[in-house]
């Protein structure tokens, strides 16, 4: 039996998760699903992000279904990244892919009448940049600190990114960068996006910095199809694509290894603490995180009947308050189950 091991973590994570797991029973999924306890308590109890056990299981798992780390009497970012970033860099979670689909035109804060069109894929390098926290503090507490964080890029890493976008665009890629002020990695992005697309002659192909992708994205969004870029360009313009969807409540993540088949799926949206904890979250970046994964897990029918459950709840109103509707999180949950169990 398929194996989900479930992490639902702090704050908004501890809410939405349940409703991605009640969505995805009325689909009818047939998952083994294990629940872990990785969070701030048990962090604050044993000074281990993930305990040894747990890693063991999630290793073996077929696939994570996580909510959201952070905690506001966890000050200390090793937990962050004895966490999240732990499970995409050691299980090699190497492509991060954030789609960005309207599924309704008054959720968008854009005027045009087009923007219907908006159904892009952002794929964020996922394991190197200046993620990977290499670099230091120097004279720390005087007026002569100085701080390094280093931006890592690898031939591999950058190859094996840029070949992922080109197997998955249906008509462009896009490679977006900053090579023209961030000269010595720009200039390896550069050379293997001009070798891998010189593989790939049938995709069209485009170069943007950074600053016009953000501008061209808020222009005309539908003009995009796949998106292709580092770990921290790739965190930027997928906060801005969500915005563009409906907001952070909406945008569902996986992080995946094509290679071994391991993966991770996440709401975009991290604990909402200003909101958690009073009902009101939207579960439906976590519902359709749960809709990616099965998608990966194969079962292409029930991603996209859930997928469309969401859009026939989201299209009715049945909505929580961040889009404009008066459900709680578990009523918005419950909306879009009943769509799949009728
Ligand atoms: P963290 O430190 O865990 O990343 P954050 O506050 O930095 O938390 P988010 O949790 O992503 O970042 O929240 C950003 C904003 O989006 C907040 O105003 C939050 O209330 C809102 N938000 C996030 N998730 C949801 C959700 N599921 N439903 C509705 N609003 C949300």
């Amino acid at each position: 039996m398929t194996k989900i091991a479930v992490l639902p973590c702090d704050g908004a994570g501890k809410e939405v998760v349940p409703e991605a797991i009640k969505v995805l029973k009325a689909a009818g999924a047939d998952f083994d699903f294990e629940e872990y306890e990785v969070n701030a308590d048990q962090y604050l109890r044993t000074g281990e992000p993930i305990p040894a056990h747990v890693w063991g299981e999630l290793e073996r798992a077929d696939a994570i279904l996580f909510g959201a780390v952070g905690d506001p009497r966890v000050s200390d970012a090793a937990y962050l990244a004895g966490v999240l970033l732990r499970l995409r860099f050691e299980l090699d979670l190497y492509v991060n892919l954030r789609p960005a689909r309207l599924y309704d035109d008054r959720l968008s804060p854009l005027r045009r009448d087009d923007k219907r069109g908006i159904d892009l894929l952002i794929v964020r390098e996922n394991t190197e940049g200046l993620y990977v926290g290499m670099g230091g503090r120097f004279k720390k507490g005087t007026d002569h600190e100085v701080a390094i964080q280093e931006d890592l890029n690898t031939y591999l890493g950058v190859t094996r990114i840029l070949e992922y976008a080109f197997g998955v665009a249906q008509r462009e890629v896009v490679m977006v960068d900053k090579s023209n002020a961030m000269t010595h990695a720009g200039a390896l992005w550069q050379q293997q996006w001009k070798a891998v697309a010189a593989k790939h002659p049938k995709v069209k192909t485009r170069h943007l910095y950074v600053d016009a992708a953000a501008m061209q994205l808020v222009r005309d969004p539908t003009q995009f199809d796949v998106i292709v870029t580092g770990n921290l360009f790739g965190d930027i313009l997928s906060d801005l694509t969500a915005e563009l969807i409906g907001g952070m409540g909406i945008a569902p993540s996986g992080n995946i290894n094509p290679q071994t088949g391991r993966s991770l799926f996440e709401p975009v949206h991290g604990t909402a603490p200003d909101i958690a904890g009073r009902g009101v979250v939207n579960p439906i970046g976590a519902i359709l995180s749960a809709s990616m994964m099965v998608r990966h897990l194969g079962q292409t029918e029930m991603a996209n009947a859930i997928e469309g459950a969401v859009e026939s709840a989201i299209r009715a109103g049945e909505c929580t308050r961040d889009l404009g509707g008066g459900l709680s999180t578990r009523e918005v949950g419950d909306a879009v189950a009943r769509r799949l169990k009728d």
